[in-house]
């Protein structure tokens, strides 16, 4: 079979989404749009405290976390320096941890500053940079019922290599779901919480299996929110718009660094909520995410996004980004944080 297909060709790709859009008859690629994700293991992982061996890093069947989905996380990077390497908006990430923490009611035993000092240790413990951090707060092992009280919080870090992780060279090929984000007042959107992400699941999910990179949710009320672990931005006119956090997004540490490069580069930005169609006129539409950093997207339900090459507001806003985070250009918003670990090549080259 030809490794290109035409959308019309092959309905039945999008009975699960039942989306009309599908058939919209716009050339694609046919193969899926899975990038593997294996775990690099590494040396150390910090817990509670301490580093402890890799391979001790395991928690019981019957912890809380296991049957009642209760962890709060954090996904960090650390980029390659000209110099070293360094951590991007560390402070940020651990103060969304101990909101996440908070707003379940779990008590972290340590400080900002705490969790910090830790990232840079276990990070040059490890001697691994580039590198993804992910930072966990879970309910341990301690009682059965749903109430999380009795069972104690327990955290751990582990850093790990890590690179691109939404699939398409040029951009990538989205559809939205036909699931939709956290409804407000079920599960609190402004948590990264474990949880949350049976909800993420789905959405990646059906995006693979139709065939896309990844899937844009809409919430509750038809409105766009998010990716499945990522924020989205759309530039229509000139203007960059992005929806509130009041449409069940996550206040994405990505999507605050590229409100304020849009901002310092002369940009219109707008916190707008947005119906799904805005989607397919936008002239450039892009994701944010600590994973996804800044990712063009060229086709959203096979219709082409602008002239379906990376937008020239998107190129400037992805170009100050990496630019910073990778130490080529001044660290003017104060967002990096030294490791002193020499980096062997960027993560996300
Ligand atoms: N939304 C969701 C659901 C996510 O999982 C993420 C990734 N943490 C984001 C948005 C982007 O957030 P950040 O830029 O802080 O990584």
């Amino acid at each position: 079979m030809s490794k290109y297909c035409y959308g019309w060709f092959l309905p039945r790709l999008d009975a699960v989404t039942g989306n009309p859009w599908s058939r919209y008859p716009v050339r694609y690629e046919g193969a899926p749009k899975i990038i593997p994700m294996p775990i690099q293991k590494t040396q150390k992982i910090w817990h509670n405290g301490n580093l402890i061996p890799w391979e001790q890093a395991t928690i019981h069947v019957m912890s809380h976390v296991v049957h009642y989905g209760s962890s709060v996380f954090e996904g960090i990077r650390c980029y390659a320096q000209p110099h070293g390497s360094a951590v991007f908006r560390l402070p940020e990430h651990m103060q969304r941890l101990l909101d996440s923490a908070k707003i379940y009611r779990m008590e972290l035993p340590f400080t900002l500053d705490e969790l910090c000092a830790a990232v840079v240790d276990l990070i040059e413990a490890n001697g691994v940079a580039p590198c993804y951090i992910r930072p966990i707060a879970l309910r341990g092992y301690g009682e059965i019922g749903v109430n999380p009280k009795g069972s104690p919080v327990e955290i751990y870090m582990a850093n790990f290599p890590w690179g691109k992780y939404v699939a398409g060279h040029g951009g990538a090929d989205v559809c939205v779901s036909s699931w939709n984000r956290l409804a407000p007042n079920t599960m609190p959107a402004l948590a990264k919480a474990g949880a949350n992400y049976m909800n993420s699941q789905l959405i990646r999910m059906e995006a693979d299996v139709n065939g896309y990179s990844e899937g844009i949710a809409l919430d509750v009320n038809g409105l766009v929110s998010e990716g499945s672990g990522e924020n989205i931005f759309i530039v229509r006119n000139g203007v960059l718009y992005t929806p509130p956090l009041a449409n069940s997004a996550l206040s994405g540490i990505t999507r605050d660094s590229v409100l304020t490069i849009a901002r310092h580069l002369g940009f219109t930005v707008i916190e707008q909520s947005m119906p799904r169609e805005l989607l397919y006129i936008a002239d450039e539409v892009f994701f944010t995410g600590t994973a996804a950093e800044v990712s063009p997207i060229r086709s959203i339900d096979r219709v082409v996004v602008g002239d379906g090459k990376t937008g020239e507001i998107t190129q400037k806003i992805a170009d100050e980004f990496f630019g910073i985070a990778n130490g080529l250009k001044p660290d003017r918003f104060g967002w990096l944080t030294p490791v002193n670990v020499t980096a062997s090549e960027p993560v996300s080259a």
